[in-house]
């Protein structure tokens, strides 16, 4: 019993070290990836349910670190917002974003925003309307080519986000609430914010088909937004069922692999040239 308790030990602590050790990697390389360019944005299609149409471009941040890997945002974008190198890296993804949103708009192709993803410490801490000013201004970027995601727990402080979302908004952007129905929800909010947009998160769109929960809950997301005038987008639409339910919801917009994963800058050139999914 002895040896294997402390056979159990070594491998719970090499398990940790794998862990601690893999997490310090990511860190490292994160440091040095901005000056290495090893960043690229992938741009996936927002899709009016409608008529097909395209509705808009959401910003995912890729890393293809130095060893060859390519890291997946779930991995690195949580240590960044710890180590505060989200700020600089969020601030170069949003500075890129908009130079290839003005060539789309000077080759006479996108009209439509491109969405980008504000982590919690960006949103609090670096004068996050400054530096959209800022980055509109040397793009020379009308500020309807861009919208911001912000997630529901970054506007728990209420106060503070309805302040800051009113500086965002008085720039022209438009802005949307992430991953919708996963955090805190103090819905009273809703009415006090600029917003324009409500993305239900993936988990609750999985399922729908199938689980009466979900189904349950996506209904009533769809009309909480109409009721409050804003518009709904699905997130992670996969299958014609999961479109079909959500169509017959009236869900407005829908974001997933059955219209298309995120997208190389070129591959959304050449879909932009050939008019969208119309
Ligand atoms: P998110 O904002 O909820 O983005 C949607 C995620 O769902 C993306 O994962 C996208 O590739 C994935 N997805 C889209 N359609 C489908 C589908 O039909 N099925 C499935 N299974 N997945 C789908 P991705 O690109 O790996 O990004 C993960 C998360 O990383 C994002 O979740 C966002 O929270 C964060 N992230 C990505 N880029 C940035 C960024 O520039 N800044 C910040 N702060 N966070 C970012
Ligand atoms: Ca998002
Ligand atoms: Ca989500
Ligand atoms: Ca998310």
């Amino acid at each position: 019993a002895k040896q294997a308790g402390r056979d159990n030990f070594q491998f719970f602590s090499e398990d940790m070290n794998a862990r601690v050790l893999a997490r310090l990697t990511i860190e490292n390389g994160l440091r040095h990836a901005l000056e290495r360019g090893e960043f690229a944005i992938y741009y996936q299609p927002q899709v009016a349910l409608a008529d097909a149409r395209l509705t808009g471009l959401e910003a995912l941040l890729r890393w293809h670190a130095a060893d060859g890997t390519v890291v997946p945002p779930d991995r690195f974008v949580p240590i960044a917002e710890e180590s505060g190198l989200i700020v600089p890296i969020g601030e170069w993804a949003l500075r890129e974003a908009c130079r290839q949103a003005r060539r789309w708009r000077d080759a006479g192709l996108a009209t439509v925003p491109v969405a980008l993803n504000l982590s919690a410490v960006q949103f609090h801490r670096a004068e996050i309307a400054t530096v959209l000013h800022d980055a509109l201004w040397e793009s020379g970027l009308e500020p309807r080519h861009i919208a911001l995601e912000v997630t529901e727990s970054t506007l728990m402080d209420a106060d503070v986000a309805a302040a800051t979302l009113e500086q965002l908004h008085e720039l022209g952007v438009a802005l949307a609430i992430d991953d919708f129905g996963t955090g805190y929800s103090n819905l009273g909010y809703l009415k006090r914010f600029p917003i324009d947009r409500l993305k239900i998160d993936r988990s609750f769109v999985r399922d729908i088909v199938t689980d009466p929960n979900d189904a349950a809950i996506v209904c009533a997301v769809i009309r909480l937004a109409h009721t409050l005038g804003l518009r709904v987008v699905a997130e992670g639409v996969e299958t014609v069922e999961q479109l079909d339910f959500l169509r017959r919801q009236g869900c407005d917009e829908a974001q997933g692999y059955l219209f298309s994963p995120p997208l190389p800058e070129a591959a959304v050139t050449a879909l932009l040239q050939d008019g969208g999914f119309g």
